[in-house]
């Protein structure tokens, strides 16, 4: 199978997103990878895909217990045979992985670092086929990447001890030169093919929000979030703040749980499935959490408090929006978190176990930091471009997609305040801070200042009748221009550029979007355009998932739900037709899914689309199933029996889509059944309930038909027919003779 089809089958996608391809071919070349994509941009699928293509097993090495059941919990959904090792297991657990990972049950074995040298996992991967080794989050085994783990740096022991090197890669949102350059050094890779997706995220909108009253902002944002029922994460920098906000939007009646490192390992356990699992909608949180977390139907992240530096509020803020649903990213800014993030920055200089020399350049460097993340609420320039010319990718001017690109204000001249406020910083010697700089402009009277003797300045109260937030805006806009720098310290003081005099003398004018509260005119996120339809889906989901014990997300993403509103498959082609549903999801979920569409169009069918109006094909006349019998005849040679035994409806539905053909799969299994019946390969029983099924004969296995008894979630016995692969070769080799 091509990649394109693995894809498809398994995934239930049509394409590639940018990148995906080339790094699946690569890997499939046999060379080593290295993935640079940002959070969210699908990298998982780059290395997943190639794990089925190649011979043999796939070691992925993952940082996080939570990340890797996530990830195992998927691949089992969409029929991919996955397992992974790390200290939640019991003895007995990890014996029975081992014992399935010897006799070849699975493809992909997501491991801890931790585990990979124990002599349990040693023995086995010695013995085993292991073609490739993938590195998950591998900005980890770099003290610069931000969450350093010293067991990555086991990872090219392990692959020594291996009898044949496997093909190495490794994938990573961290873009930094640093990082990347330590990933490939570390881990050994041997000439990397390296690619570095652009950082954009374009079904994120952007906004900075300055209210006078987060508290208050938050809940009339969160009210309208909840409304839309979207599930998102509140973002702030303390545990206490993590505290008052849970408990205030609680008080409020929203469904809000809580997450930081100061809660029992427990309740941080029960919280974040709470999340996980929809059972609560909103997790307010510190930035412990969230690493490995890929839940993919937040729709909005809100940070509270302004995050130390754009690397992190970029990592954050991307957990929106990850099955590409267009989603918000929302900072809630104020001057007291630059005061509290430099705090909490000298504090750690001050703790600092490191030699002096090294904790200075760090602080330094943090402070530097800090103040990028600073510019990004208050530049007033395009947020979307700022982020990504942080990471040194060019940026179109606007982007329109951001607060600052819908925001209603225009840019507005604002050169003589620009002059009265550099020429009062320069009056006053370049001595002050913006507190007294703006104090002076507005003519204040405190004792400070006429202790200072600051009212005898010729600037003095020349901005009587400006407010100290648009004071504050302007000087703002000039420091970002560099017309002004701020000095480092605890007092820090406002000092002129050389370049702030074309400024004075009126040769640089000065423009600065100054909105009293940005104005958000960007569309109404468009979910599905049925939210009724979506509602009926969405609890179809919920039961389901709860029964099984899975997050929701496990079933279908929010956004598959939203494409099966617009298209409302009701053939099991339609339904394959959905972005995110795979022939496993299908099998799984495609009935119960499709009843429901279908009984939602009849009792509303003045909404019904195209796809249900169509007259389905029926093979009415001898001339429809001479036409399905000849496409089913020439395309089939393309249809290729599956390792694994699978069930009636995958195999028709397999068919079907390799061959192009232009038949129903409901037809064709009837086909398939009468003639299997016919040749008495198939009988019809009867169980003990009464209930009529087909079964297999004392024929069946001369083509590798063969019965299953499998117990439900509910308990209930059933038995089922499989189609072995030669079962499906005979059926496929023959069908269209039979039709
Ligand atoms: P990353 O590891 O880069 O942060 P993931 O691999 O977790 O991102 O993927 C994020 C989401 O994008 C997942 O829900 C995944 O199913 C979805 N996705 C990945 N590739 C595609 C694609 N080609 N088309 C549509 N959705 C995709
Ligand atoms: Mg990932």
């Amino acid at each position: 199978m091509h990649q394109n089809e693995i894809l498809k089958k398994y995934f239930g996608y049509d394409s590639f997103r940018q990148g995906q391809d080339e790094l699946v071919s690569s890997i499939l070349s046999g060379r080593d990878t290295l993935g640079v994509m940002p959070t969210g941009a699908g990298k998982s699928l780059c290395y997943q895909i190639p794990a089925l293509m190649l011979e043999g097993i796939t070691i992925v090495i993952s940082p996080l217990i939570s990340l890797m059941q996530d990830q195992v919990g998927a691949l089992v959904q969409s029929g991919i045979r996955a397992a992974y090792i790390n200290s939640s297991l019991t003895m007995n657990q990890l014996y029975t992985v081992i014992r399935n990972a010897e006799a070849g049950v699975y493809k992909l074995i997501y491991v801890a670092p931790e585990r990979l040298t124990s002599e349990v996992f040693l023995s086995f991967a010695k013995k085993a086929k292991i073609s490739m080794i993938t590195v998950d989050e591998a900005h980890c085994i770099s003290q610069w990447g931000q969450d350093f783990r010293p067991s990555y740096l086991n990872i090219p022991q392990f692959a020594a001890e291996l009898p044949q090197r496997p093909i190495m890669t490794a994938f990573t949102a961290t873009a930094t030169d640093r990082v990347r350059e330590d990933i490939s050094r570390l881990l050994c890779l041997n000439d990397p093919f390296t690619l570095v997706t652009g950082f954009d995220r374009k079904n994120l909108y952007f906004e900075v929000r300055r209210p006078s009253d987060k508290s208050a902002d938050l809940k009339r944002l969160i009210a309208d979030y909840d409304k839309e029922g979207r599930t998102g994460i509140v973002y702030c920098s303390t545990r206490k703040n993590v505290e008052d906000v849970c408990q205030r939007l609680c008080d409020s009646g929203f469904s809000a749980t809580r997450y930081h490192a100061g809660l029992s390992e427990e309740e941080r356990r029960a919280n974040q499935e709470d999340f996980i699992y929809d059972r609560k909608r909103i997790m307010v949180a510190t930035n412990a959490f969230g690493m490995g977390i890929d839940k993919s139907n937040v729709t909005y992240v809100i940070h509270y408090n302004m995050p130390k530096d754009v690397e992190s509020y970029y990592q954050e803020a991307g957990r929106a929006g990850r099955d590409g649903s267009p989603s918000d990213c929302v900072l809630l800014y104020s001057g007291r978190d630059v005061v509290t993030a430099e705090f909490l920055i000298n504090k750690s200089y001050e703790d600092s176990e490191q030699e002096a020399e090294i904790a200075e350049e760090t602080r330094r460097r943090d402070l530097k930091r800090l103040r990028d993340m600073t510019f990004y609420c208050t530049c007033g320039d395009c947020l979307r471009g700022y982020i990504l010319k942080y990471f040194g990718e060019k940026a179109p001017h606007e982007c329109n997609s951001c607060s600052v690109c819908c925001s209603d204000s225009e840019e507005t001249d604002v050169t003589v305040e620009a002059q009265k406020i550099l020429s009062c910083i320069y009056r006053a010697e370049q001595k002050y801070g913006v507190k007294t700089i703006c104090d002076i402009l507005r003519g204040s009277s405190s004792e400070k200042l006429l202790n200072a003797r600051l009212d005898k300045l010729s600037t003095y109260g020349i901005m009587k009748d400006t407010s100290e937030k648009r004071i504050r805006r302007i000087e703002e806009r000039l420091e970002t221009m560099g017309y002004i720098r701020r000095t480092e310290g605890d007092y820090p003081v406002l000092k002129l550029d050389n370049s702030a005099l074309s400024v004075l003398r009126g040769e640089k004018t000065v423009k600065a979007r100054l909105p009293e509260e940005t104005v958000r005119k960007k569309e109404q996120t468009v979910y599905s355009r049925d939210p009724k339809l979506m509602e009926i889906l969405k609890a179809i989901r919920q039961k389901r998932a709860s029964v099984m014990g899975v997050p929701a997300y496990f079933i279908f993403t929010d956004a598959t739900l939203a494409d099966m509103c617009e298209k409302r498959p009701v053939t099991n082609e339609q339904f394959l037709g959905v972005s995110g549903v795979g022939s496993a999801k299908l099998e799984r979920y495609g009935n119960e899914f499709m009843n429901a569409i279908r009984e939602y169009c009849e009792a509303s069918p003045e909404q019904a689309p195209t796809v249900v109006k169509k007259a389905p094909n029926r093979l009415k006349t001898d001339a429809d199933r001479k036409q399905a019998a000849e496409e089913l005849k020439k395309g089939i040679a393309a249809f290729e029996p599956a390792q694994e035994s699978m069930h009636i409806t995958a195999l028709v539905s397999g068919m079907i889509i390799a061959a192009e053909a232009n038949i129903s799969a409901a037809n064709l299994r009837t086909a398939v059944y009468d003639w299997l019946i016919s040749e008495n390969f198939l009988q019809i029983v009867t169980d003990d309930e009464g209930e009529s099924r087909k079964g297999i004969t004392e024929r069946s296995g001369e083509i590798g038909i063969y019965e299953e008894e499998v117990t439900a979630a509910s308990g209930k016995k059933y038995t089922r027919v499989l189609y072995s692969t030669q079962a499906q070769r005979y059926i496929a080799e023959n069908i269209a003779a039979h039709l």
